[in-house]
C-alpha cells in the first residue's frame, strides 16, 4: 500500500490496511507474520513533509532463542514518523541536529510513501529482543543439537557436574 502525497492535505487523512500474512514479508530469517497484520491511522501533509501516525495490529511467529521453536507473540505498535522526499536525505544527514531531534524520519521517493515498508520496519523495531517458548525451556543440547525439551540425551553421560562432586566428598567426610 501507498499513500500518494499530491493528495494529502494539512488536515490530514484516514486510512487503513489489512494485510494477509502471505501479503507481507517481514524479510527476516527468524520473524514472519502470523496472522494478519491491521495497520490504520492518519497522514497529512506540510509542503513536502508527511506525518504518519497510527497503529499496528498483529501476531509475529518468533524462533525461540534456546531451542527455535516457534513462538507467537502479539503485537501492538503506536507509531508516528515523519517523511521526507529523499531527495533531500543528503541535507538532512549533514544536519546533525535535526537528526537528532527527530529520530523517527524516514523518506519517500516517487510521490508516495510506502506503507508496506513503514508496517514492515515498525514491527521488526517491536520485535522482543528476547523470546522464550517457555520460561523453561531447557534449549538445545550444545554437543549433540537435540531438543532437551523433548528428551535428555547421553552427550553429558560419565561427565560429574560440580555441585554433585562436592555433596560426594561431603558425604565421604561425613562417613569417616
Ligand atoms: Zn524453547
Ligand atoms: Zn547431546
Amino acid at each position: 500500500m501507498r499513500i500518494e502525497v499530491d493528495r494529502l492535505s494539512e488536515t490530514g487523512e484516514s486510512f487503513a490496511h489489512t494485510y494477509g500474512p502471505d501479503e507481507l514479508s517481514l524479510e527476516d530469517e527468524f520473524a514472519h507474520l502470523k496472522g494478519e497484520a491491521r495497520v490504520s491511522g492518519q497522514a497529512s501533509r506540510k509542503r513536502d513533509e508527511v506525518s504518519v501516525k497510527g497503529i499496528i495490529r498483529s501476531t509475529v511467529e518468533v524462533a525461540c532463542d534456546r531451542c527455535a521453536a516457534p513462538v507467537a507473540a502479539p503485537l501492538e505498535v503506536e507509531f508516528s514518523t515523519a517523511f521526507i522526499p529523499r531527495e533531500q536525505a543528503a541535507a538532512v544527514t549533514e544536519n546533525v541536529e535535526l537528526q537528532e531531534e527527530d529520530l523517527a524520519l524516514s523518506f519517500y521517493e516517487d510521490g508516495a510513501v510506502d506503507v508496506d515498508e513503514l508496517v514492515r520496519e515498525q514491527i521488526l523495531l517491536a520485535l522482543p529482543t528476547r523470546q522464550l517458548c517457555r520460561e523453561e525451556c531447557r534449549g538445545l543440547c550444545p554437543i549433540c543439537g537435540k531438543d532437551l525439551n523433548i528428551a535428555q540425551c547421553s552427550c553429558r553421560e560419565g561427565e560429574i557436574d560440580p555441585r554433585w562432586a562436592a555433596l560426594a566428598d561431603l558425604k565421604k567426610n561425613g562417613s569417616e
